[in-house]
């Protein structure tokens, strides 16, 4: 193999499915070829799944990649990049996998199109361990804004575990990622979110936010939280919360109150914002590709091995260095993510 293929490994810390997607991303963007190794070697179902090979899926249609290794239960990935050809597409992930996941690794690719291009994906939009698709709307897209993203998700059908059948669409617009200082949080006291249901009676979203608001008043803050009532092919519920930058959510399970799944949903709004910072744990490990591109300073609640992980992927395909400090001032209690230009 040529001596330019980064070699990434994925069994790195965190040694998730994360580690495909930034460096997926990043290769399409540096056109600099990659080879992924141990691929999530650290998950108990090893390899690529659904949802992973769904966004490599993604990211090679808009680059022309030649691909070798993209099958289910592969550990081994080797991404060629071609010049980057904005185009219309759609995708299917094929199960309840994760559509925010796919939308995770096509938002640092808006750095270098050249035009609109809009994507328009089928799967789960409200799935465990990964950004419900409110989030993505409303957080990271709000904190992208700042680093000069350009985009827009609009969700056409929810989706959850198994069946799936969410859809969203998703448009990139051409964007130029600049520097960034976002340290502490706003003193922003209006908490908004929404509680959604999908193929379930209309008192499960009320009474979520009926417990997640009367949690949140008696702390301060001002809850304006929207509901919602779904039909479709998949059936589930829950919360997304988000104050300014910061977000919190909680998924609904199956013998799992409403009260308790609104209860949940504050009390972790109101952990993160306990800690004063501008961006919470999950943001923390998303904003790093832009930080990169873009330089800058970001304050975070929580350094998670995410966000060590996807510094490690990042710090492979640009000349850039990161620093963690921690951060005690104006009563805040967090790190600050930095790097330089
Ligand atoms: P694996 O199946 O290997 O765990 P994965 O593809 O699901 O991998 P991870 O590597 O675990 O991916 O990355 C999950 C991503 O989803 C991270 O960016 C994390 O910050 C984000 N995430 C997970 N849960 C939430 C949440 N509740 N809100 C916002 N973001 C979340």
């Amino acid at each position: 193999m040529s001596e330019d293929v980064i070699v990434i490994d994925g069994s790195y810390l965190e040694g998730g499915g994360q580690i495909v997607r930034t460096s997926i991303a990043l290769s399409a963007i540096t056109q600099k070829p990659v080879k992924i190794i141990n691929i999530r070697k650290k998950r108990k179902n090893k390899g690529l799944s659904y949802q992973h090979i769904a966004c490599v899926k993604a990211v090679k249609k808009l680059c022309n990649a030649d691909v070798d290794g993209l099958y289910v239960g592969s550990e081994e990935l080797t991404f060629y990049p071609n010049k980057i050809s904005p185009k219309s597409f759609k995708l299917d992930i094929g199960t309840a996998g994760s559509i925010s996941l796919v939308i995770q690794t096509l938002l640092p690719i808006s750095a270098v199109i050249k035009k609109p291009t809009t994507i328009t994906i089928t799967g789960g939009t409200d799935v465990k361990n990964a950004p419900p698709i409110d989030y993505m709307k409303n957080v990271v897209l709000k904190v992208l804004s700042c680093v000069g993203v350009d985009a827009n998700i609009e969700v056409l059908k929810r989706g959850f575990y198994p069946e799936g059948g969410g859809v969203v669409k998703l448009t990139l617009k051409p964007s130029k990622i600049k520097e960034i200082e976002l340290i502490e949080h706003s003193e922003d006291k209006k908490v908004e979110g929404i509680a959604y249901a999908q193929n379930l009676t209309d008192d499960i979203p009320k009474r979520m936010r009926k417990s997640c608001s009367e949690l949140l008043m008696k702390n301060g803050y001002l809850p304006n939280i929207k509901l919602e009532n779904s039909k479709g092919i998949s059936t589930g519920a829950g919360i997304v919360l988000w104050c300014d930058t910061v977000g919190e959510s909680c998924l609904g399970e199956k013998g799992l109150r409403s009260e308790i799944v609104g209860k949940m949903a504050a009390e972790r709004l109101l952990e993160e914002l306990k800690s004063g910072m501008a961006l919470d744990k999950y943001m923390g490990d998303q904003i790093i590709p832009f930080l990169a591109m873009g330089k800058g300073r970001v304050g975070v609640s929580k350094i998670t091995n995410h966000t060590r992980t996807n510094i490690y992927v990042v710090e492979n395909f640009f000349d850039v260095k990161f620093e963690i400090e921690e951060y005690n001032e104006n009563g805040c209690n967090g790190h600050i993510i930095k790097t330089e230009g």
